[in-house]
């Protein structure tokens, strides 16, 4: 009988890398010929409707009926001259992922009279039905119709013979049904904050922006053993699998050369990226061995968010052009390097000034130091809803497995900018500096930035790290939409700014000097977030105690983790700033509550059926043929078969047990289901299924791969971690 591992593993060999052509022209050339980007409006729209689109863009209004029509004629006149044929809005459910419904510009008005239309309404509002959609609570209570309506700071594209229209998705009575919505408040609500305390330093700055630059690893794994492993294609990781021998302890993987057959893919990838505006500026292998990352230069956050889910889509797509395909699972396989998403965030100017950048002199350090203590006060305040808003059933594999950011939230500075904190701290406590010792710090915050140049010792275990001129919220999960993670940020540092300037101008309203002011309310927020900086190694036991001894909290459950949405102070932050409503944050907590279930649920009923429908009939057969050859030498010696045999008694004993094991676990796990199944609150059955079930996964799993290392290779239906892992 044909094992469908060496059928797959067949075609593994034969297969020959891609030739991918690149285009005649150089990038700059076609960079963003796919995009509906300021130069084509210019070229394709009348100069009111183009402003008008720009002021909307700047100052988040609605367009305008009338301009809709004249913005969706130029639209659909460059469109076509790009090959699209259909539109779209594209949107981002609660699902995690993007969705579309394709329309036709097709127009009919009797035989022989079809032409494209492309009407103001079309573009700027869908109606797609919602209860298909998760919504939580909301979807009850509500209407199930939903609204997609265009968000013009995120341009049009064309992919294939569509055009794209990046929308936010909510429903029929205003509550936001995607990720996108709030994310877009919370831009708004730190843009205000932070030009509000950025008017202290300078008064032309109008505008302040959130950046992100986000880095995206993944794996990519050869299309015949990925179907050949039910596990992978329906879960997204292994369930089970030994170890290989050799996988990433030589750590020959990093930076190592790129395989021709990836590195077609990562060409063709390039090419598409590029058309779509995505500037792709590096590609690496990663840890693992299979395991890859790529970069973009970053981007205002919102569009930065919309091209990490497009980039996701063309790799799902292009992967499969090569014979891969592509995991963003955050731990695929047990023990080896998992998949993040470093989000590097940074807050910058209209004037063109990164704040979480030093300055040249000490009046722009002193607005460097405010953005950079403000950011760790906010992660501070804020950590179990920044933690909440990155765990999830796949995420929390990753987390804290020695390769990745620990379950506690802590700042890495380096040593320059954390001395300059300690400075500050301490030379302000002593009641009124003398003006000597102001002028010694005014020089200090002047010297930042060139002792920040010779700052190479990154940490690369930190969850929110300091990198120069950013922020980098390492704990994001590979398969994450930014969206959410982002606009929890934004919201916590928006809060904590608004509440920096008023305290600032409480003190100028009692008369102190403004520069006093702001060393005096600085002072306090990093006495106060002190804690949370930390400097050494994320990864050890140690850090785990001293973290507990601080207050820091550190919590691996998902249900619990995620329950932070709900706390007192993440309502009221949220509520606050309008970044969810009420019944917007219960449903939306219901939804990853659900998620949570639903995805342990999956996995559950995979490993069942794996473990008895796969491995263990597999194990018998296997069993058979010891016990046979126990038997025919029992034949051929007599009794001294016992010290001939004595190993494949022993095995045949392990065998034994290990299935019993095996098949009385994957019932208790149905029964324990069952029991979780019939709990009515959202938030008790996801417990049930964190508590109850899911810790059956690895226990069942635990005997399954001792198995496989038992069983002759030749009956084993999997492919194993050194196929899977060294195939490329
Ligand atoms: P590393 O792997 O060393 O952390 P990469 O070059 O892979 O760095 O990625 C760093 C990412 O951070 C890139 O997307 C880069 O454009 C982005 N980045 C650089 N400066 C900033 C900034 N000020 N704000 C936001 N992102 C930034
Ligand atoms: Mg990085």
């Amino acid at each position: 009988m044909a094992v469908i591992r060496f059928s797959a593993l067949e075609k593994v060999y034969d297969r020959k890398p891609v030739k991918i052509e690149p285009p005649s022209q150089k990038v700059s050339d076609y960079f963003g010929i796919n995009v509906f980007d300021e130069v084509k409006m210019q070229k394709y729209l009348s100069k009111d409707a183009y402003e008008h689109v720009k002021e909307s863009v700047v100052k988040g209004n609605p367009i305008d009926r009338k301009m809709a029509n004249a913005v969706a004629s130029g639209m659909k006149a460059w469109a076509m001259e790009r090959g699209a044929n259909h539109y779209t809005h594209w949107f981002q459910p609660l699902t995690g992922g993007t969705a579309e419904k394709h329309d036709a510009f097709l127009d009919f008005g009797g035989y022989k009279n079809v032409f494209e239309t492309f009407s103001g309404r079309a573009l700027s509002q869908q109606e797609p039905d919602a209860s298909s959609f998760p919504s939580g609570g909301l979807r009850n209570t509500f209407e199930a119709r939903g609204y997609t309506a265009w968000d013009p700071s995120s341009p049009a594209f064309v992919i294939d013979d569509t055009l794209s229209i990046p929308t936010i998705f909510i429903s029929y009575t205003g509550e936001a049904l995607d990720h996108k919505t709030p994310l877009l408040k919370s831009l708004n609500a730190v843009d205000e904050a932070a030009t509000r305390v950025c008017k202290y330093f300078d008064k032309n700055v109008s505008r302040v922006q959130a950046n992100l630059g986000w880095e995206q690893e993944y794996f990519l794994i050869d299309e015949a053993l990925y179907y050949a492993r039910p596990d992978l294609a329906l879960t997204g990781r292994t369930l089970m699998g030994h170890a290989s021998a050799k996988d990433q302890q030589l750590d020959d993987h990093y930076f190592s050369s790129i395989p021709e057959r990836v590195g077609a893919f990562m060409k063709e990838l390039e090419i598409e990226s590029y058309k779509l505006g995505i500037p792709l500026k590096t590609r690496h292998n990663e840890v693992a061995p299979n395991q890859y990352e790529l970069a973009p230069i970053f981007n205002e956050c919102n569009l930065a968010v919309d091209q990490n889910l497009l980039i996701m889509e063309l790799m799902k797509k292009i992967s499969r052009h090569h014979g891969f395909r592509v995991l963003f699972h955050e731990k695929p396989f047990k023990g080896v390097n998992g998949t993040g998403k470093h989000n590097n965030w940074s807050l910058s100017t209209d004037t063109g000034v990164i704040l979480h950048s030093p300055g040249k002199n000490p009046k722009s350090n002193l607005q460097f130091l405010t953005f950079i203590v403000n950011t760790i006060k906010a992660v501070y305040d804020h950590q179990d809803l920044l933690r909440a808003s990155i765990m999830t059933a796949t995420n929390h594999h990753r987390l804290g497995a020695n390769e990745a950011p620990p379950s506690i939230l802590s700042c890495f500075l380096g040593s320059e900018v954390s001395n300059m904190l300690d400075q500050i701290e301490e030379q302000v406590t002593s009641k009124k500096m003398t003006p000597d010792e102001k002028t010694e710090l005014k020089l200090d915050i002047g010297k930042i930035p060139e002792i920040l140049l010779d700052n190479t010792d990154r940490n690369r275990t930190s969850p929110f790290a300091f990198t120069g001129n950013r922020f980098e919220f390492r704990a994001v999960g590979g398969m994450a939409n930014c969206a959410t993670p982002m606009a929890i940020l934004n919201a916590a540092v928006a809060d904590q700014l608004n509440y920096f300037s008023r305290e600032v101008d409480k003190l100028i309203d009692k008369g102190v000097k403004k520069d006093e002011a702001i060393f005096q309310v600085l002072r306090k927020q990093i006495i106060a977030s002190k804690v949370i900086r930390f400097e050494g190694d994320n990864y050890s036991e140690e850090w785990s105690r001293e973290a507990a001894k601080r207050g820091l909290t550190n919590i691996t459950d998902v249900p619990e983790s995620i329950k932070a949405f709900l706390s007192d102070s993440s309502k009221k932050l949220l509520f606050d700033l309008g970044i969810y409503g009420d019944m917007e944050l219960e449903g939306r907590v219901e939804v990853m509550m659900e998620n949570y279930i639903l995805k342990v649920q999956i996995e559950a009923r995979v490993l069942g059926d794996l473990a008895i429908n796969h491995i263990v009939p597999t194990v018998v057969k296997y069993q058979n043929v010891l016990m046979d050859n126990v038997t025919r030498l029992k034949d051929l010696y007599g009794e001294n078969y016992k010290e001939l045999s004595g190993n494949r008694t022993e095995l045949i004993k392990e065998i034994s047990e290990r299935i019993t094991k095996i098949k009385a676990m994957v019932n208790e796990m149905v029964e324990e289901r069952k029991v979780a199944n019939r709990i009515d609150s959202a938030y008790e059955r996801a417990n049930a299924y964190s508590k109850k079930v899911f810790p059956y996964l690895e226990n069942i799993r635990y005997h399954i791969d001792k198995l496989e290392l038992i069983v002759d290779d030749e009956m084993w239906p999997l492919p194993k971690y050194r196929e899977l892992l060294f195939s490329n």
